[in-house]
């Protein structure tokens, strides 16, 4: 089976296209732009990369650039759209409706809908992928998979905030956690490679990109998760300021001036590692900046790894101890000092990263602890359009 994977976002539109049988990537690209100029970036195994200007109207445009590139002798890797079993979803927010994926239908999209208000600037261009789907090729079933569905079996005590109940109930805050896909492939990975069932492990997963957070995911369970009512709560990320004193809020507001609108801008946009270094959002940069002497862009790093190292702590506390410490996505993945200095102190949960293979296997699916590490630590590169496809393909397939 050929599976679409579908990433909308407002103005952009990620595809990969999978053939199930060997759980490959037959192509994948990038429509930005959409509703403007237009632009389209597409790998096709086969053929060289195709790059495009041209302006797409809106998301059914760009479902049906993309599905022409797919199609195409010169850029395609299927004879017709027919070859399509099944299209699957990021979706972000599923609120407390949805702990799984589901088969998209009336009562989904409508329930999808309803979780607006909670991620306003998410599910609406995840609710226009599927509709440009569904205008584009309405006979093939959609699956929706959402970022915070693993994070709905915590227990009361790690997603209700100490705020009058009644806002629980009435408006649905309480903590919901994201990138629900991710810290799922990588624990799931990690108990296959250290061959036990994951129902025997506490692992603590580390998914550190532009935006970052770490799930404590005991017997197979997210407990705990460290975003929060939004992806602002937590550790700081790229921009993001991650969990401040809320009191800051209104005295930045008075002192500065400022509106909310302008101050919730601040935290999203203009806080995290790139607000404490001016320097960069990006953490290769405040590397080489920090290198070059750079006092706040040490401070980022510094701020940042003692904040992630500080929820391992938590985490391994709330599950009673730490088999596995997980780090994924760009960051997590990528970036030797980062996490040399979240691993530094660790020792004291049997957590002892091995200083060569840290260097040596960067990049790579690999356990990074010492050969003695009563614990172990791992880097295991993220997949979550494979999660979506398996999802996608499983609940067709019933
Ligand atoms: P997103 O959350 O947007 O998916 P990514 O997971 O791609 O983000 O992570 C982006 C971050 O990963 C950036 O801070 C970047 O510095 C870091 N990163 C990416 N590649 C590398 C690398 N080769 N070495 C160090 N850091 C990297």
């Amino acid at each position: 089976m050929r599976i679409l994977v579908i990433n909308a976002g407002s103005s952009s539109l990620k595809y990969q296209l999978f053939d199930m049988t060997k759980q490959t990537v037959m192509a994948k690209g990038l429509c930005e732009r959409i509703g403007l100029d237009g632009h389209i970036k597409h790998v096709a195994e086969g053929h060289d990369v195709y790059e495009s200007y041209a302006p797409m109207e809106n998301h059914a445009e760009a479902v049906r650039a993309v599905i022409g590139l797919l199609t195409k002798p010169d850029t395609g890797v299927i004879a017709d759209m027919s070859e399509i079993g099944a299209i699957g979803h990021r979706v972000v927010h599923g609120g407390e409706m949805f702990n799984a994926s589901v088969l998209v239908d009336g009562e989904v999209i409508r329930a999808i809908e309803e979780c607006v208000p909670l991620a306003p600037l998410h599910n609406p261009p995840n609710l226009v992928g599927i509709r440009a789907c569904t205008e584009v090729m309405p006979d093939v079933p959609q699956v929706a998979v959402f970022d915070t569905a693993l994070h709905q079996t915590m227990p009361q005590k790690a997603f209700l905030y100490a705020l009058p109940y009644d806002y629980y109930e009435r408006l649905k805050i309480r903590r919901y956690g994201f990138h629900g896909t991710s810290h799922r492939y990588v624990s799931r990975r990690a108990a296959e490679m250290l061959g036990r069932p994951i129902e025997d492990l506490k692992i603590i997963t580390c998914h550190m990109g532009n935006g970052s957070s770490l799930a404590a995911i005991k017997g197979g369970q997210s407990v705990d998760t460290s975003m929060g009512f939004t992806p602002l709560e937590g550790v700081p990320m790229g921009t993001r300021s991650g969990s401040i004193d809320p009191a800051i809020i209104q005295y930045l507001m008075v002192k500065e001036n400022l509106t909310i609108i302008q101050v919730t801008e601040i935290l999203n946009k203009k806080s995290g590692v790139l607000g404490i270094s001016g320097v960069s959002s990006d953490f290769r940069d405040l590397l080489e900046s920090a290198t070059e002497g750079n006092n706040r862009a040490q401070a980022a790093l510094d701020i940042f790894t003692y904040d992630v190292k500080k929820t391992i702590g938590g985490y391994a506390a709330a599950m009673g101890g730490c088999d596995a410490l997980v780090f994924t996505a760009g960051i997590g993945e990528n970036h030797v000092v980062v996490r040399r200095m979240v691993s530094e102190g660790l020792e004291c949960l049997g957590l002892t990263l091995d200083q060569d293979k840290n260097q040596s296997m960067n990049g790579k699916e690999c356990v990074i602890s010492t050969g003695n590490s009563p614990n172990k630590i791992m880097i295991i590169p993220t997949n979550e359009e494979l999660v979506i496809a398996l999802d996608t393909q499983a609940l067709v397939s019933r």
